[in-house]
């Protein structure tokens, strides 16, 4: 549990790139909690952008989908290696917006 959830960890921070902080805790059923904070905006604002989502895949998948949506519109030429998810990221969104449920 502790390895997987450390190995997931990197990954989530090697995927959203340097101006990420990814960080996963466990909630109170002992889901994965995915953190991911924006350093770039810590310090400009006195709030700190970051997004919080739980559950296993999904929860990694709908808070790297906030991220890289922060990502190209607060720090457009940014560099992250989830940048290339983009495409499926807005569809996503989208979807949710429209209430689909995919299943
Ligand atoms: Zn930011």
């Amino acid at each position: 549990m502790v390895a997987s959830r450390s190995a997931r960890e990197r990954k989530a921070g090697a995927e959203a790139g340097p101006l990420a902080t990814a960080k996963i805790d466990l909630d109170a059923q002992q889901q994965f909690v995915y953190k991911i904070g924006c350093t770039s905006c810590v310090t400009k604002n006195q709030s700190a952008w970051s997004t919080y989502r739980s559950g296993d895949d999904n929860g990694y998948l709908a808070a790297m989908d906030r991220w890289i949506l922060h990502l190209t519109e607060r720090h457009a030429g940014a560099e992250a290696p989830c940048l290339v998810y983009l495409p499926q990221a807005q569809q996503r969104l989208q979807e949710r917006r429209e209430g689909f449920q995919p299943s």
